[in-house]
């Protein structure tokens, strides 16, 4: 399957495994993994977020509930919510979650947006986990006709030791665990280049307390809700 497919199939996997109730995808784009996460009977809140508003409206009618989520009352209901926003700004719309995926967004980041991102993702969402994919830059080589990065819009293109030295210490500042692992193995005779996709899988060490959970319900909410059209 292509690489996109298998990133996420590495999510469905997990949500298989660990049946998160809430979940939401950061720089969700055209909404693609909620669109495939919506079957997922676990799921009771699906969320995306993405800056493009005009990304994210493309293909937002594919949310719409299915047939079957009137058909059979005794599923869980499910509600989708779509924001326009900025991963850098903190809204009480993300807070509570089980499983929050960021599938290939870091590496669009400004340096200063990465550092802020870092702290409204693992400080202020703090989700029970987190699972971040990246090109792994050491990868290329074997792509044809890559020179440079993999699309002009990327900031960056960590080799495994930088993306897994920024992500060992994002987990000790924010009290989290990490684990490594990616997606699109290389042929057997090639290099030791590692996955194409690389992914962290973060947990949480700690409970979060209710009054500080409450303390940040107060903020200021800050992201646009796009209206999923009916059909
Ligand atoms: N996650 C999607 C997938 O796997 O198909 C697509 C990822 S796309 C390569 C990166 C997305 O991140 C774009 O849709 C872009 O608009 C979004 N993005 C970039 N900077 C962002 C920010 N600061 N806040 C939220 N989304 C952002």
């Amino acid at each position: 399957p292509p690489l996109y497919q298998q990133r996420y199939q590495f999510v469905k996997s997990y949500v298989d495994t660990y049946k998160p109730k809430k979940v939401a995808d950061l720089g969700c784009s055209e909404c693609a993994l909620l669109h495939t996460l919506r079957f997922w009977d676990c799921i009771e809140v699906l969320v995306g977020l993405d800056i493009d508003e005009d990304v994210l409206r493309r293909k937002m009618h594919t949310l719409t509930p299915l047939a079957a989520h009137y058909l059979e009352p005794s599923k869980t209901s499910l509600t989708v919510n779509l924001y326009q926003g900025s991963v850098t700004q903190k809204d009480p719309a993300l807070l509570g979650f089980d499983l929050i995926t960021c599938i290939e967004l870091i590496e669009h980041l400004k340096a200063d947006d990465l550092a802020d991102f870092r702290e409204v993702l693992f400080g202020f969402m703090a989700p029970f986990t987190v699972i971040i994919s990246t090109p792994n830059a050491e990868f290329n080589i074997l792509l044809p006709k890559c020179t440079g990065f993999r699309h002009p819009d990327h900031k960056f293109e960590w080799n495994r030791r930088e993306f897994q030295s920024w992500a060992t210490e994002v987990a000790e500042c924010f009290n989290y665990r990490v684990e490594f692992t990616g997606v699109g193995e290389p042929l057997q005779d090639s290099k030791n280049v590692g996955f194409c996709s690389q992914i962290a899988v973060f947990t949480r060490n700690y409970t979060e307390s209710e009054e500080s959970l409450k303390r940040k319900m107060e903020y200021k909410s800050v992201y646009k809700t796009q209206f999923i059209p009916k059909e």
